[in-house]
């Protein structure tokens, strides 16, 4: 396979070659994308080791599926850790660099910072992050759920073995899918123990693709 059959656009194209150097998409964005890019735009579940390439398969989806010219909060990546939304947004950036869209990377600042309720709404179109902030962002009206095209969970067995996190998650999920129920899900994880499989049959009801 090549990624000029994957229906990504010129901008992701060159990011893809020139700063990422990739050359062809590995297996799992051969077969993943198609199904993340193409309506109806199932929810995807997939088992997918580190090594796999799968921070590209959701990375290229959430710039695909984000509308430019709209400023407002499009794709959303939940990630266990400080470090892994901080390396996620990293690989967007560059990823992205010649889409000219914009990313916002929320995870625990130092106690110095600016309240979450004291500061503006997040305009970016993509935001990555970990559960409690994107919890504490969602409820301080600071990000919008209603443009949300996709929201995409990291390393959900990692995420989910956290009590607090598995609660963050889940509130974060529901009142997603509450305000916009068309919402495109994608899990990636790399066990489906029996927390994880709880919480797909908690919040994915719908027709969705499977990867395993
Ligand atoms: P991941 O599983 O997403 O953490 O990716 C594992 C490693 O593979 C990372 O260092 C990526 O930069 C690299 N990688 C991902 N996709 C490709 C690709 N299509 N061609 C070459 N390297 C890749």
């Amino acid at each position: 396979a090549r990624f000029e059959d994957l229906n990504l656009s010129a901008e992701l194209l060159k990011g893809l070659y020139v700063e990422m150097k990739f050359e062809k998409p590995s297996k799992i964005q051969a077969i993943s994308l198609p199904m993340i890019l193409s309506p109806p735009h199932k929810d995807l579940i997939a088992q997918a080791h580190n090594g796999s390439g799968k921070t590209t398969c959701f990375v290229l989806g959430m710039l695909s599926r984000v509308d430019p010219k709209v400023q407002a909060p499009q794709a959303l990546c939940i990630c266990p850790t400080r470090e892994l939304a901080l390396q996620n947004t990293a690989v967007l950036r560059k990823m992205g660099k010649y889409t000219g869209i914009a990313s916002e990377c929320a995870v625990p600042t130092d106690k110095d910072a600016v309240h979450v309720s004291k500061r503006a709404p997040i305009m970016a179109q993509v935001v990555i992050g970990t559960p409690g902030t994107i919890k504490k962002f969602i409820s301080f009206k600071k990000l919008g759920a209603s443009r949300l095209k996709i929201l995409v969970f990291d390393e959900a067995d990692q995420m989910l073995a956290e009590d607090g996190f598995q609660d963050d998650s889940l509130r974060i999920m529901k009142e997603i899918q509450r305000v916009n129920p068309s919402c495109q899900v994608l899990l990636f994880s790399a066990t489906f123990n029996d927390i994880v499989k709880n919480f797909v049959s908690r919040t994915v009801k719908r027709d969705h693709n499977q990867l395993f």
